[in-house]
């Protein structure tokens, strides 16, 4: 296998490569699937309090795709959408002015009342769609592409709902060619991590505090995120290697202010805690910087 930064030697490759998935099992073998990019919106609204929903509130569709629907997230936001349109790529993650009308218009069939100056930022994912698979015989394929190769393919919604079930699938053709045996019962995926300073008791804030004054520099408002929650993350054995590494540990800048006011404190801290310019500091990709440069 290549990497981007060098070549590894593998007993055994599981490809889990979302919409790349068939792009990388096509260097293995030809390809028999279509496999089409199908793109989603979705717009966040700030958390809501007592105002905010509690279920998943669907629509009836007339189309087998689930449409546009409103979540309540565990954090307490609202997400609305998804919109479905084929895209030329998956690289094709842009919102537009359209998918922003028509999650409005269709949200507002639900929840009349609801109020799109909550609205805090929108997205877009892309689904790896399977055109030439009859949707009722197989909604996912999961399959050994070449000996000593398993590849998730087609994997679009319900995957992530689906991904326990598929990982067995996974397991098993894993067990199958010897590469391991049944999974320990006893294990526990449940990643029990500590929560924020600000959500910890008084008695261990106090302890936190003693330890490093830092827990007391509030960096993200809106998120309730100090600089020393930053610094914790930063030591554990995995510690994120960019901004969206941080805020998928702590919802850094996941906010009301969706970063306009820590984003240039955070970018501080990890400048002095990895000793690089802030321009070296990426959101995610190499070649993300959020600052091109200094002015003077
Ligand atoms: C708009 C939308 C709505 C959805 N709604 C739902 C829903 O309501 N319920 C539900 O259950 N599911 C839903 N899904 C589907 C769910 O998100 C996907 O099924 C799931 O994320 C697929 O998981 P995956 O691990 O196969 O792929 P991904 O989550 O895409 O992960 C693939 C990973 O592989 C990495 N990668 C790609 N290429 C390479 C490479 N060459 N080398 C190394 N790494 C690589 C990527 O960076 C990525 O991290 C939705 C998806 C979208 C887009």
């Amino acid at each position: 296998m290549v990497t981007g930064r060098r070549s590894l030697n593998a007993r055994y490759v599981v490809n889990t490569a979302g919409g790349m998935a068939m792009a990388v099992e096509s260097g293995v073998r030809p390809q028999d699937l279509i496999i089409k990019p199908r793109c989603g919106q979705f717009l966040v609204f700030d958390r809501q309090g007592k105002d905010g929903i509690r279920h998943v509130l669907y629509q009836a569709q007339e189309t087998d795709e689930k449409g546009c629907l409103l979540a309540p997230s565990t954090e307490g936001n609202i997400i609305a959408g998804p919109t479905s349109q084929d895209v030329p790529d998956y690289k094709n993650v842009e919102t537009t002015d359209w998918g922003i009308h028509h999650i409005e218009k269709t949200a507002k069939k639900i929840l009349p009342d609801l109020d799109m100056g909550k609205v805090i930022t929108s997205f877009a994912g892309v689904r790896a769609n399977i055109k030439n698979v009859v949707k009722e015989e197989k909604d996912f394929i999961i399959r050994r592409s070449v000996p000593r190769m398993v590849s998730a393919l087609g994997i679009k919604n319900p995957g992530m709902t689906a991904a326990p079930y598929l990982c067995q699938m996974i397991l098993d053709l894993l067990i199958e060619d010897g590469l391991c045996t049944a999974p320990n019962p006893d294990y526990c995926p449940v990643l029990d991590l500590p929560k924020p300073f600000l959500k910890q008791t008084e008695n261990i804030q106090k302890k936190w505090y003693e330890q490093d004054h830092r827990y007391g520099n509030l960096v993200c408002r809106c998120e309730g995120i100090t600089e020393g929650d930053i610094l914790r993350v930063l030591r554990e054995p995995l510690p994120p290697k960019n901004m969206n590494g941080l805020k998928k540990r702590l919802r850094t800048t996941m906010g009301r202010c969706q970063g306009s006011f820590c984003t240039p404190r955070i970018l501080e801290i990890l400048s002095r805690e990895w000793s690089v310019p802030p321009e070296k500091i990426m959101k995610e990709a190499p070649g993300s910087p959020f600052v091109k440069g200094r002015v003077k």
